[in-house]
């Protein structure tokens, strides 16, 4: 599939399905600007994708990075944060926090980016979801599921109103991606070693292994693609059979 031409732009590149999405946009062509939070992170990605610093959760930053494109085909919408508990483990400030991570940050970018692809005749906008959301309650994920739900809400919602300009929104709900933050979170899930913990989190996917980054990101290079120029409004369970 090729992505030859198109502008692409990843959030959340420095490590795990961010950056194996910008090196999946690259290799097929595309014309690839990659941000994080972490320079050192983006330092380390491949010659040819373009960095920059971005913490999505900065208005301000968001429409200062924006500002200076004149053309947008793909915009993926990776940052997220993992809160661990149930609605008596979380207090406001997490609720708040991973609301504006996880679900303010893609109002935020989408909002800089839908005028530039209404310049521009459309685009695709793939916004990162998970199968822990308003597919699955995951349990001890209680703000997590409430945010990646909400995600399927906006990404809804801007394909519904931008159908008729070209602009099409995606989601992408992926199970249990081996991921530097899922090594984290295996490494300190109480009451288990590292090597039970991980056993846990490969069984609970029927097909018995964790999908790699690399995985998700050809799903993501699939829906940023032409290909797909008739997929909008989609919730893309990429699982394992987990959610089944
Ligand atoms: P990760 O958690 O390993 O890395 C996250 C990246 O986001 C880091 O590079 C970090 O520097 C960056 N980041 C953090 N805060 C930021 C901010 N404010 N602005 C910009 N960048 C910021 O990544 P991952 O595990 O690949 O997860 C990526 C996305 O996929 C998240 O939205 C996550 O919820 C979702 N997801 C992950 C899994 C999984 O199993 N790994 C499953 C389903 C969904």
């Amino acid at each position: 599939m090729s992505l030859s031409g198109k502008v692409c732009v990843v959030t959340a590149a420095g490590q795990g399905i961010g950056r194996a999405s910008a090196e999946a946009f690259f290799n097929a062509g595309g014309k690839v600007f990659a941000s994080d939070i972490n320079e050192e992170l983006l330092k380390t990605l491949p010659e040819g994708i373009e960095s920059a610093k971005l913490d999505v959760t900065d208005s301000a930053a968001v429409s200062a990075y924006f500002s200076n494109f004149e053309k947008i085909d793909v915009l993926f919408n990776v940052a997220g944060w993992v809160p661990h508990g149930t609605i008596l483990d979380s207090d406001d400030d997490v609720f708040d926090k991973a609301m504006d991570l996880n679900v303010k940050s893609m109002f935020r970018t989408s909002r800089a980016v839908i005028p530039i692809m209404l310049k521009n005749g459309g685009g695709s906008i793939i916004n990162m979801s998970s199968v822990a959301s308003s597919r699955k309650g995951v349990p001890l994920r209680c703000v997590y599921n409430t945010t990646k739900a909400a995600v399927i809400g906006l990404t809804k919602s801007i394909a519904a109103d931008f159908i008729k300009e070209g602009i099409r929104c995606n989601a992408i709900m992926p199970g249990t991606v081996d991921t530097p933050s899922l090594q984290e979170r295996i490494a300190s899930t109480k009451g288990m070693t590292k090597e039970e913990a991980l056993d846990m989190f490969m069984k609970r996917q029927p097909t018995g292994t964790l999908m790699g980054a690399g995985d998700v990101a050809q799903l993501a290079v699939y829906l940023a693609s032409d290909h797909a120029k008739l997929v909008t409004g989609g919730e893309h369970v990429i699982d394992g059979g987990w959610s089944l």
